[in-house]
């Protein structure tokens, strides 16, 4: 399905996986504080899971807008998506790019390489 995407054919999907993974996993430790879900560990322990989970959401995060880049010019295609798209659409449009909407297609067979 998206064997024809831009993210796919420069092996960056992965970047997606990862960060979106981080900043769900790291994203729910303050929000089951915060519905009352973790009540049941002592403070001192939830705080540092708070911290640590808000930690990796956050790096999560940057990861995910900051590392997907077109290998020729530099767009980060995820930030861009996100800047541009609504909360509904810019998944589907960052995995539906054939080509880099700022330089357009691969200049040469050498930049679908993994940044
Ligand atoms: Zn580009």
């Amino acid at each position: 399905m998206f064997d024809r995407a831009i993210i796919t054919k420069t092996h960056q999907w992965w970047k997606f996986i990862f960060g979106l993974s981080g900043l769900v996993v790291g994203g729910m430790f303050p929000l089951f504080n915060f519905a009352g879900m973790l009540q049941w560990i002592n403070e001192d322990t939830r705080m540092i899971l708070i911290l640590v989970g808000t930690a990796v959401a956050l790096i999560s995060f940057a990861f995910l807008f900051l590392s997907i880049r077109c290998p020729d010019c530099g767009a980060r295609w995820a930030w861009m998506a996100a800047r541009t798209r609504s909360h509904k659409e810019w998944i589907v449009w960052l995995f539906s790019l054939q080509h880099c909407p700022k330089c357009g297609p691969p200049k040469s067979a050498g930049s679908t390489r993994s940044l």
